[in-house]
C-alpha cells in the first residue's frame, strides 16, 4: 500500500481502481496509523472504526459490482467534534459534552457518508470552536505536527493537524471568525471557508449562528474542492442554506488564470510579520507570472472588525450556549435546587474561555446596552462587507496573509486573551461578509513554519477563488 500519510483523494481512487488496495484493507491501515501516531499531536479526540470499516464494505462492495463508490469513495476522512455524528461522541471538546451521543448526523456528515467517505474519527479543537491555538480543548490542546512544540491554531486545530500528519486524507473544520484557514496556515495545508448557506449548518453545533460555517481541509485544491462539492448545496433542514447550485469546480478550477485581476488589500499588511510578507510577495509574483493583474485595493473599515467580530459572535453564543443548563445533554453538576444545579453545572462544566463570552455577549444585549453594542456592531458588519462588494466589483479576487504570524509556541498567548484575538484580524472580516475565503500553502519560514496565502473572491465564486489556488499550487507556489 503506498505511504498513508501522503495519500490524495486522487492516489486512493487509483488504488482502489488498479486493486493495489481494498477499501476494506486501507479502512484498516488508516485507523491502525492513525491509532498509533496520535499520541503525538492529541488530534483526534475519539475514532470510530466500526463506522469506517462499514463503509468500506460497502465502497468494496460497489466496486465489484462496477458501480460509482460516490465522489469520496473509500477516502480516509476526519469530523471536527463540533459536528453531530450518529451513534458516535460528540464533545465539542468541552467537559459539557463529554459523552453526549448525537441520535442524528449533520447533513455535511450524511453527504460524506453519502458520498463513500471512510469516517475515522471526531477531531480536537478548542472548546465550542472558542479560540484560535486548539488550546482551549478540555482534553488537552493539540501539538502541530511540523513542530511540537507549536499550536496548530485554532479552532479547527485536530482537522489540519491529522491532514498534515497524515492520519487522514482530508477533513471537515468549521469556521466562525478563520478556524478553518488559520490552522490550514499554520500547519501547511489547503482550508476552504465557502460562501455562507453552501454548505448546510444543520447538526453543526452552532457557536455563533449568523458567522459558522463547515468547509474542508486538504492536502490540495484540487481535493479540498472534491470534498466541497460532495457536502455543499441546498438543505431543507437548514433554512440559511442557498438554493445556488453547486458548480463543478474540478472542470472550473483547471481554466486558466491569466487576465484574472487581484486585488490586494492595503489594510491587511499592516502589523505583519516581516517573514510572512514576504512569502505573500513572492506568492504574488507567481500569480503575476501566470498573467495576472494585481492592483492595490482598500477595505476600509478593516480596523474595526475585531471588536465587531467580538461583540457579535459573543451575543450569539451567549444564547446558543444557554441550552447547556444541566437538564438536557449530559454534564449536570450536584446541587440542592434548580437555580443552584443550573449555575453549578455551568460553572463546573464550562471552561474559561465559554464562560468569558457568555458574560460578555450577554452583556451587549443586555437592556441599555443592546443599542451601543450589538446593534452598532451589526451596522459596522454592513460597512465591513460593503467594503468587499466595492472591492470585488473592480477585481475577481483579493489576496492577502492568512495571520500575521507563523504558529507560536503552545503556551505563548494564553495568558493574554486581547493577543490570541488579534490573531485573527485577517480571517474575521471574511466571515462578517459571509464570503468564500481559503487558504492555500505559501513557502515555510527559515524556522520551517508553514505560511498561508488567503484568497477572497465574491458570494458563491468559489470556482474563482479555486481557479487562481489551483494555478498557483500547479505552478510550484513558493518555497
Ligand atoms: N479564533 C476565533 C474565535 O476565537 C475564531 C473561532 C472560529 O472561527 N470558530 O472566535
Amino acid at each position: 500500500m503506498e505511504n498513508l500519510s501522503t495519500l490524495t483523494i486522487g492516489e486512493v481512487k487509483q488504488g482502489l481502481k488498479e486493486k493495489k488496495f481494498s477499501a476494506v484493507e486501507l479502512a484498516r491501515a488508516a485507523m491502525q496509523f492513525a491509532e498509533a501516531e496520535n499520541p503525538k499531536t492529541n488530534a483526534y479526540l475519539s475514532f470510530s472504526p466500526e463506522l469506517a470499516e462499514e463503509a468500506a464494505k460497502q465502497v468494496d462492495a460497489k466496486l465489484a459490482h462496477g458501480e460509482d463508490p460516490g465522489l469520496l469513495g473509500g477516502v480516509p476522512i476526519a469530523v471536527k467534534d463540533v459536528l453531530s455524528t450518529k451513534g458516535v461522541k460528540t464533545t465539542c471538546a468541552s467537559r459539557l459534552l463529554e459523552n453526549y451521543v448525537p441520535a442524528y448526523d449533520a447533513t455535511a456528515v450524511e453527504r460524506l457518508k453519502a458520498s463513500g467517505a471512510l469516517i475515522v474519527g471526531k477531531a480536537n479543537c478548542d472548546e465550542f470552536a472558542m479560540g484560535s491555538s486548539n488550546e482551549n480543548s478540555a482534553f488537552g490542546p493539540v501539538r502541530n505536527p511540523v513542530a511540537l512544540d507549536r499550536v496548530p491554531g485554532g479552532s479547527s486545530g485536530g482537522s489540519a493537524a491529522v491532514v498534515a500528519q497524515g492520519t487522514a486524507v482530508a477533513s471537515l473544520g468549521s469556521d466562525t471568525g478563520g478556524s478553518i484557514r488559520q490552522p490550514a496556515s499554520f500547519c501547511g495545508v489547503v482550508g476552504v471557508t465557502p460562501t455562507y448557506g453552501r454548505v448546510s449548518r444543520y447538526g453543526l453545533v452552532a457557536f455563533a449562528s449568523s458567522l459558522d460555517h463547515v468547509g474542508p481541509f486538504a492536502r490540495n485544491v484540487s481535493d479540498a474542492a472534491l470534498v466541497l462539492e460532495a457536502i455543499a448545496g441546498r438543505d431543507e433542514l437548514d433554512a440559511t442554506s442557498a438554493f445556488a447550485p453547486v458548480d463543478d469546480y474540478q472542470a472550473e478550477m483547471r481554466k486558466p488564470v491569466a487576465g484574472m485581476k487581484i486585488g490586494i488589500p492595503k489594510e491587511y499588511f499592516d502589523g505583519l510579520e516581516a517573514e510572512t510578507g514576504d512569502k505573500i510577495y513572492a506568492g504574488l509574483e507567481v500569480l503575476k507570472k501566470l498573467g495576472c493583474e494585481v492592483k492595490e485595493v482598500s477595505l476600509p473599515h478593516t480596523a474595526y472588525a475585531i471588536s465587531c467580530y467580538y461583540i457579535i459572535c459573543t451575543a450569539e453564543a451567549s444564547s446558543n450556549l444557554a441550552r447547556y443548563d444541566g437538564v438536557r445533554y449530559t454534564a449536570r453538576a450536584e446541587a440542592a435546587g434548580l437555580n443552584e444545579m443550573y449555575s453549578r453545572t455551568r460553572g463546573e462544566f464550562f471552561g474559561m474561555e465559554c464562560k468569558r463570552r457568555i458574560m460578555l455577549g450577554t452583556y451587549v444585549l443586555s437592556h441599555g446596552y443592546y443599542d451601543a453594542f450589538y446593534l452598532k456592531a451589526q451596522k459596522v458588519r454592513t460597512l465591513i462587507a460593503g467594503d468587499f462588494s466595492n472591492a470585488l466589483a473592480d477585481v475577481d479576487a483579493l489576496i492577502a496573509p492568512v495571520s500575521p504570524f507563523p504558529a507560536f509556541k503552545i503556551g505563548e498567548k494564553m495568558a493574554d486573551p486581547m493577543q490570541m484575538y488579534l490573531s485573527d484580524i485577517y480571517t474575521i472580516t471574511g466571515d462578517l461578509a459571509g464570503i468564500p475565503c481559503m487558504s492555500v500553502p505559501c513557502g515555510k519560514t527559515a524556522a520551517g513554519l508553514p505560511v498561508g496565502m488567503q484568497i477572497f473572491s465574491g458570494h458563491f465564486k468559489e470556482s474563482t477563488m479555486f481557479r487562481l489556488a489551483y494555478a498557483f499550487e500547479q505552478a510550484g507556489g513558493v518555497a
